[in-house]
């Protein structure tokens, strides 16, 4: 990374305008260690503003759980697909070209009150056609509200069984039952003219 901000600051002071296609090569053997290694390498160069264009690039041969798709939490059929997910996701997480859904979670702790990351999936898998539509999904109602960013949808756990959803930092819907939690978010999102059909 220091090497590239270097040459990009030259290339600055020389007044060379040229666009710079950021190359990141991963030897990692794992889906997941490539995905961090892709996003650490350009995102924070590109949060410097230092990359016209992204160009990651791995070997498939040396990838010991091909079939696992880590945190992408998107479909990967092939190495193609993992290494064009990933390219429009570290694009969309540093605001450079927004091409799809946009979802914050928490981490989870011992104050969860839903399976996280079933949850999560859930959601995604009827919203991630909304390009552009932030949705936070959060553990608890304590810190959750507090840590949705710019989300502009929220939902949070507020008690065994209970979703609070949330339009920007306003409470729309309180203690939803969780069996119909996901219906009730889709319904907000239509309310809120969010929504299209797929
Ligand atoms: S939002 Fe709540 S459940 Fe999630 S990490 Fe923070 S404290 Fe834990």
């Amino acid at each position: 990374m220091q090497s590239v901000r270097a040459f990009v600051n030259e290339l600055m002071l020389l007044e060379i305008k040229i666009p710079v296609v950021l190359a990141v090569e991963s030897s990692d053997t794992s889906i997941d260690e490539q995905l961090i290694h892709f996003a650490t390498e350009s995102g924070a160069l590109f949060l410097d503003g230092m990359g016209d264009g992204i160009w990651l690039m791995n070997d498939p041969s040396k990838i010991v759980n091909q079939k696992v798709s880590g945190r992408t939490y998107l479909e990967t059929k092939n190495n193609y697909q993992f290494i064009n997910n990933t390219s429009f996701s570290i694009l969309q997480a540093v605001r450079t070209r927004i091409s799809k859904t946009e979802y914050i979670s928490c981490p989870s702790c011992g104050r969860t009150l839903f399976d996280l990351q079933e949850t999560t999936a859930r959601i995604r898998a009827v919203t991630n056609h909304l390009k552009g539509v932030k949705i936070a999904i959060m553990g608890c109602i304590v810190n959750g509200p507090g840590e949705m960013a710019d989300a502009d949808f929220g939902y949070v756990g507020s008690g065994p069984g209970k979703i609070t959803l949330y339009k920007g930092k306003e409470v729309v819907k309180r203690n939803v039952d969780s069996a119909i939690a996901v219906e009730e978010l889709i319904n907000l999102l239509k309310e809120s003219e969010a929504w299209i059909d797929n």
